[in-house]
């Protein structure tokens, strides 16, 4: 029996830091607090997609947490979606039809606030913005930018991409070539979005694309391109999806036609699609493209008593909208691994565990979702446009993610702990 708590503090009250929160809440012996450097908890009002399997890991730590989700933050299923060629020779031609997952969509607002509401709000701090990071022999020194500070056993970076505690645990002694290699960096894409009312999408794109509900992504040269209907079928959500060879250091340019006839191939403008879209993307005040960043290395997930988690250990391009699942997956492992030790002297081992199981998954699905904007963007040399290989390559890219055996990861990790504790 432990005569004292262990004290873990997260940073960052985003999707990641509110799952882990709930997740180490249940721990008997764990006393979680979290910080968040906004003035509250909140989240941009962007939609969100979990698959299936990132609902099951969240039913283990939020029982009937689906139910939750559509209960308290408007959670619909995910529909069926359809991927056609939209350049070149072959446009108009089928790549694949993909039925709806059993995942289920919502936006990130009421979201966060579904899963916060599930933690006691004593052990939400916000407007405590992390300055730094310091680790003594038995605990972690925290201080804010306010000038406050503490002192935990250990601590959970949920910081996200910029995360300061990422830069704590990979960045050690000023080391710019570490910065350099494993700070955030560019995939090679940039996206331009505009919301427009189902009325005026219908006028634009054509009354063929809304015959059946479902999202459309229609790939090619230079780029991919995605409507689908969203807020409950009244508004459609316009995506353009661009190769990058600029890499603005603020990750922004202004879309512009010169800039969007640039890159997107020319047969894009006499196919299906590309026409109407660019009319679409340009049809709002100040369109902005944004670079997408992800982490592309991460050659640890822990160092002594810290931990990161989410974005914060393994940003990942948004092709395969998977980044949200694999917190809630890292929440699961880590509650599992932290109900399992005795002492917070077995913090350190936890983590190093946590490390030897996530950082493999999370990397293979950094990796297939970059590959999956290339495919799409017609950048893969072996596949070009081609309906029929892309189909078949997006079997390969897609299918590991969902197929995770969720407990046999955990018992992975437990196992990797066990080990650890005995040497
Ligand atoms: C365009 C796009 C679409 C996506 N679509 C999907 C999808 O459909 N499905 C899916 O699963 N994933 C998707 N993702 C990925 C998903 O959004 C992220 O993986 C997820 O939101 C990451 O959550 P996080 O809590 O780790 O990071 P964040 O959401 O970035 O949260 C980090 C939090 O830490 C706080 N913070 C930062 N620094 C400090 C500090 N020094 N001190 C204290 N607090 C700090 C921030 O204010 C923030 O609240 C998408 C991503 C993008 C970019």
């Amino acid at each position: 029996m432990m005569t004292s708590p262990i004290r873990i503090a997260v940073i960052g009250g985003g999707l990641a830091g509110a799952i882990v929160a709930n997740a180490l809440r249940k721990i008997p012996h764990v006393d979680v607090q979290v910080y968040e450097s906004a003035p509250e908890f909140s989240e941009r009002g962007l939609g969100i997609g979990l698959s299936k399997l990132a609902l099951q890991a969240l039913e283990e730590i939020i029982p009937s947490g689906a139910n939750l989700l559509r209960t308290d933050a408007g959670a619909v299923d995910i529909g069926a979606s359809r991927i056609a060629i939209g350049s070149g020779p072959k446009a108009g031609e089928l790549v694949c039809d993909i039925p709806g997952d059993e995942g289920l969509a919502m936006t990130r607002g009421p979201l966060l606030k579904a899963l916060l509401s599930r933690v006691p709000s004593g052990i939400l701090h916000a407007a405590k913005k992390l300055a730094s990071i310091e680790q003594t022999g038995s605990g972690v020194n925290i201080a804010f930018e306010d000038g406050t500070a503490a002192t935990f056993d250990a601590v959970v970076g949920a910081d996200g991409i910029f995360s300061t505690v990422r830069k704590h645990v990979l960045l050690r002694d000023d080391d710019v070539s570490a910065e350099e290699q494993h700070g955030a960096s560019p995939v090679g894409g940039w996206e331009c979005r505009n919301l427009v009312p189902v009325a005026k999408a219908k006028a634009v794109l054509g009354e063929a694309s809304f015959e059946v509900d479902r999202e459309y992504c229609w790939a090619g040269e230079g780029g991919f391109m995605m409507h689908a209907l969203v807020e409950d079928g009244t508004m459609v959500q316009c995506i353009v999806a661009c190769v990058e060879t600029d890499f603005p250091p603020d990750r922004k340019r202004i879309v512009t036609r010169e800039v969007l006839e640039e890159v997107l191939a020319p047969s894009w403008f006499d196919g299906p699609i590309g026409k109407q879209m660019v009319e679409i993307m340009l049809d709002q005040e100040n369109p902005i493209g944004y670079s997408i960043w992800e982490h592309k290395t991460t050659p640890t997930y822990s160092h002594g008593r810290v931990c990161l988690i989410g974005d914060a250990a393994h940003t990942t391009s948004p092709y395969q909208g998977a980044g949200g699942g694999l917190a809630i997956e890292d929440a699961f492992v880590l509650g599992n691994l932290l109900s399992s030790i005795s002492s917070a002297g077995e913090l350190e081992a936890a983590f190093k565990a946590f490390d030897a199981v996530r950082r493999p998954r999370c990397q293979a699905v950094i990796d297939t979702s970059r590959a999956s904007g290339q495919l799409l963007s017609g950048q893969n040399p072996e596949v070009g446009v081609d309906a029929d290989k892309m189909a078949k390559e997006m079997d390969v890219l897609f299918g590991h993610i969902d197929a995770l055996d969720l407990q046999a990861h955990k018992q992975a990790a437990l196992d990797e702990l066990r080990k650890l504790l005995a040497h």
